[in-house]
């Protein structure tokens, strides 16, 4: 398994698969060729189909200035639903081409290659096997992390957590509608704001989980930095859950360092046994990983015992099987929006069932990825990221003329 420092990334929202991984797979062919005078893009698949209402183009064309950039939704042989060519030309001969591959969560693969990415931190691959080992040497979760991870994760971690906080921040000051078309106004600030009369302790952090989540989802939409967590499109979840804690609670930074360590564990393993990729396996791979992994690292921040923590993420993820992915218009705004706001609250909800049921429980965290995993294979391909299924299917039908309809 590999390092948890590629779970989480900085960049440009609005979709770690369709944004991220296009912009950095177009910075690395850049450098390939820096003597090209022409290059051209050809996106396949989910790129194809939902590329431009994720600004895929305008992606790849900052990492590519100039690239010509082609979107073939015809091509059913893929290796991945997210797949592109990269083509480099000079006076008309062929330099090269790369095909390479938006595995999800901004990392990629290049075909025929091995990439840093790929590099193994750890030899388990799966919790059960990692809380086996915890017994034996009366090691936390945490302890474990930090000692296969070495001395770079706490600075990684803070940079991330740094950078998770500014995206609260920036979201919750800002006002206007989010860009695409959909006239879809941002409302952290509203939520954020919106203190009513005598408002209950529980509807008090409600509303403030959905306010963090809301900001960063919409700082998202707008293509601004956010961190993949693990996905652009699920980005708000565990900023909003670790921000409340932070600023509400009054957790100490270092333990909320320590929580992003533990769910950063869980969606390592996810990755590795299952899809991060809403293209793969729909959006319980993205709001589904991201809510078991916010469970994990809250029950963890509250020092419950590490039986208790697999048992949060295993109930978060329970709890989204079979999630669909269906962008209205292929823009990262509904359902994404409030679905992070949604799953933030349910990570919550998580581990309150945790603290008290996980002695009873019959479902571990490994056969529940491994049942995602399967679901997403048997989902049709129209509810994995293509904008033909679901709401978006619905909205295309009801809302924009015959010709641009179903
Ligand atoms: S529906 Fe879920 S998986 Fe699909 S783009 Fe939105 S957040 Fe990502």
């Amino acid at each position: 398994m590999k390092s948890i420092m590629s779970v989480y990334k900085v960049g440009h929202g609005p979709s770690s698969s369709h944004t991220v991984g296009p912009y950095n797979a177009a910075m690395l062919f850049g450098r390939r060729f820096p003597e090209a005078d022409r290059y051209r893009v050809t996106l396949y698949g989910s790129l194809a189909l939902t590329g431009a209402g994720h600004g895929t183009e305008k992606a790849v064309k900052s990492g590519l200035p100039g690239a010509e950039v082609l979107f073939n939704t015809a091509e059913r042989d893929l290796p991945h639903p997210n797949t592109m060519l990269f083509e480099a030309f000079r006076q008309g001969r062929e330099l090269g081409r790369l095909r390479i591959i938006s595995i999800g969560g901004g990392s990629l693969r290049i075909e025929g290659e091995r990439s840093a990415d790929e590099e193994e931190v750890y030899p388990q691959r799966s919790l059960a096997e990692i809380m086996e080992l915890c017994r034996r040497e009366s090691l936390t979760l945490t302890e474990f992390i930090c000692r296969m991870e070495g001395d770079g994760l706490k600075p990684y971690l803070a940079w991330i957590w740094k950078a998770m906080q500014a995206a609260v921040e920036r979201g919750l000051s800002t006002e206007g509608i989010l860009p695409g078309g959909l006239e879809v106004a941002r409302k952290a600030k509203l939520l954020y704001n919106d203190r009513s009369y005598n408002e209950s302790s529980d509807v008090t952090m409600s509303r403030l989980l959905s306010a963090y989540a809301f900001a960063v989802s919409e700082e998202n939409a707008c293509e601004n930095i956010v961190v993949t967590a693990p996905t652009c499109g699920s980005c708000g979840v565990i900023p909003a859950v670790m921000y409340y804690m932070r600023h509400e609670k009054g957790f100490p930074e270092a333990e909320i360092l320590d929580a992003l360590a533990v769910a950063g564990l869980i969606g390592n393993l996810i990755r590795t046994n299952a899809s991060i990729s809403g293209a793969v396996c729909g959006c319980q791979a993205e709001i589904g990983r991201a809510c078991s992994m916010a469970a994990a690292g809250l029950a963890a921040l509250y020092r419950l015992r590490p039986e208790q923590i697999e048992y949060a993420a295993e109930i978060a993820m329970e709890h989204n099987l079979g999630l669909t992915c269906d962008p209205i218009l292929g823009l990262v705004q509904i359902p994404c929006i409030e679905r992070n706001a949604v799953a933030a609250m349910r990570a919550v909800n998580a581990v309150d069932l945790s603290r008290f049921l996980y002695s009873t429980r019959k479902i571990s965290f490994d056969e529940v990825v491994d049942t995602m995993y399967r679901t997403g294979k048997d989902m049709d391909e129209k509810y994995r990221e293509t904008s033909h299924g679901g709401l978006a299917q619905m909205y295309r039908a009801r809302h924009l003329p015959p010709e641009a309809g179903d």
